[in-house]
């Protein structure tokens, strides 16, 4: 059975949002700044975060019946291949 692949740069997309989230944080933590400028980093922080987890669950689609693969694809270590929830074809994170 032909197998079909999920790039890994959603994989990169997600992790980099959840960093890019925990640096926007991190000022707020170590310095003293007023609320309302932390809570605007915080919402700011929830937004990348958000975009993060859109954007990948967006982009790791089953090729052959585009279900969403996120949880399996997350899950799954590189070149280790897992099964499309939906369709059962073997999908690769690559
Ligand atoms: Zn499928």
């Amino acid at each position: 059975m032909e197998k079909g692949t999920v790039d890994r740069i959603w994989k990169k997309v997600f992790f980099g949002c959840c960093g890019a989230a925990i640096v926007l944080l991190v000022p707020g933590l170590a310095f003293q700044m007023s609320t309302a400028l932390y809570l605007s980093l915080g919402i700011l922080a929830a937004a990348v975060f958000a975009a993060g987890i859109a954007l990948a669950i967006r982009g790791m689609r089953c090729p052959f019946c585009k279900a969403s693969v996120y949880h399996q694809a997350m899950r799954a270590q590189e070149g280790v291949p897992f099964t499309c929830p939906k369709c059962g074809r073997k999908l690769e994170v690559k």
